[in-house]
């Protein structure tokens, strides 16, 4: 006879949120992870030295939704935090994204707003229709910023042109003609007062919720046992890879620890664009607020093999992930959710808006 329980595959964002969720309506959850740990991408945990890191790359939270900001905000308290990037580009570290101050101070200008807009207008290469990530950018900034700032940067963080990678990637970053130099404008932008992974263990904090780590989902030999299943890992795994793998881009993170440095760096991360195999370096004591004598940073290293990190969108990607999902939607009580799952570029708000309509749908 099936069990009531529902089982969980993956704890991060998208099945502590269902978890949680289907707990709070009073239905049995079992959650496993293959790693050892609960939270996902966002695990954050002190290293040796004492210093609050991010173990897989640098985390931000940031939303428009008051409705996903006040559901998080049931497991933690934020510290206020907004995100400066900057990028080198011959050695000298510029505002990015693009703003008036990137222009001024890299062509020896002083422009307004107003001339800020008239220069992009002036350099922009336009395009129709815009379907790329070098359309994308081409069409806004032209070709000098485009081969300074993304390019490179692109070619190092995918494996790919700009031109073979659909336009909502470089979409993300925007251009400005004022001289904001946040990375994110969102209305709510904070961090977990406590770290990431004190939140999950919050949100996991149920008497109708067990956790069992280190157990991959390819092991479970009772599946069938469970009433429901809901899956957050890649897609393209659970059904055995039967139409060939979904490409997903993977990372390899070097953390170091300086000891004799308080300050590494002038913002939270700095981009790379044109030097070294790393992509940018991110210094974790500016998003976490800490007091610390040393200080601990992260260089991401972009690669194909590897823990899956993003899904790489692509027409051709996103044709092979809709015959997945075909079998998905066939696929008698599982559902399918998360960024591996449903291989969607979602930032973690979005994930829990994903999650909190799954569980909504599970619960009726
Ligand atoms: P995941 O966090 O990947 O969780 C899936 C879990 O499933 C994993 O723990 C995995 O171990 C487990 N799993 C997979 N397969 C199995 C199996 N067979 N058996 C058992 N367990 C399994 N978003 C932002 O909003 N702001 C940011 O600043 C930000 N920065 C990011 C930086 C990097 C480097 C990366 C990679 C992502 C970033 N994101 C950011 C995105 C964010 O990480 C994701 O949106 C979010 O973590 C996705 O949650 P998820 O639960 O869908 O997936
Ligand atoms: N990007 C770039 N140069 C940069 C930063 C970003 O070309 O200095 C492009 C690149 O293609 C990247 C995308 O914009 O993958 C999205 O950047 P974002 O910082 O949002 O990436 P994430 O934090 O998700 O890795």
């Amino acid at each position: 006879m099936k069990s009531a329980t529902i089982l969980i595959v993956g704890a991060g964002f998208s099945g502590s949120v269902v978890a949680s969720e289907l707990a709070s309506a009073g239905r049995r959850v079992h959650i496993i992870d293959k790693r050892s740990h609960v939270a996902g991408n966002a695990y954050d945990e002190y290293d040796e030295y004492g210093v609050l890191v991010h173990r897989y790359g640098p985390h931000i939270f940031h939303t428009n939704a008051e409705r996903i900001f006040e559901y998080l905000s049931r497991f933690t308290e934020w510290l206020p935090y907004e995100h400066r990037v900057r990028g080198v580009v011959d050695g000298v570290p510029y505002p990015f994204p693009i703003n008036r101050v990137t222009l001024n101070q890299l062509y020896g200008l002083d422009l307004d707003e107003v001339g800020a807009a008239e220069f992009f207008e002036r350099v922009r290469e336009p395009r129709e229709p815009v379907i790329t990530s070098e359309d994308v950018v081409l069409n806004s900034v032209g070709r000098d910023l485009y081969e300074k700032f993304f390019l490179n940067y692109t070619r190092k963080q995918w494996g790919l042109d700009p031109s073979e990678l659909k336009a909502g990637v470089a979409a993300r970053i925007p251009v400005r003609t004022n001289t904001d130099d946040r990375y994110f404008t969102d209305t709510f932008q904070a961090m977990p007062l406590h770290g990431y992974t004190k939140m999950f263990e919050a949100m996991l904090d149920h008497p109708n919720i067990t956790v069992e780590l280190g157990v991959d989902f390819a092991n479970v030999r009772d599946r069938a046992g469970y009433g429901h299943v809901v899956y957050t890992g890649p897609i393209d795994a659970y059904f055995d890879y039967c139409y060939g793998p979904l490409p997903y881009r993977s990372l390899r993170f070097e953390h170091e620890h300086l000891p004799a440095i308080e300050q590494y760096q002038e913002v939270g991360t700095v981009n790379y664009p044109n030097d070294h195999a790393y992509t940018r370096i991110t210094e974790f004591k500016h998003l976490t607020g800490q007091q610390h004598a040393g200080t601990s940073i992260v260089r991401e290293y972009p690669q194909a093999e590897g823990d899956p990190y993003y899904p790489v969108p692509r027409a051709e990607n996103e044709a092979l992930f809709k015959r997945y999902e075909e079998l998905a939607k066939r696929e008698a009580n599982v559902t399918f959710v998360g960024r591996l799952a449903q291989y969607r570029y979602y930032n973690m708000d979005q994930v829990v808006g994903a999650a909190l309509a799954a569980a909504k749908r599970l619960t009726g």
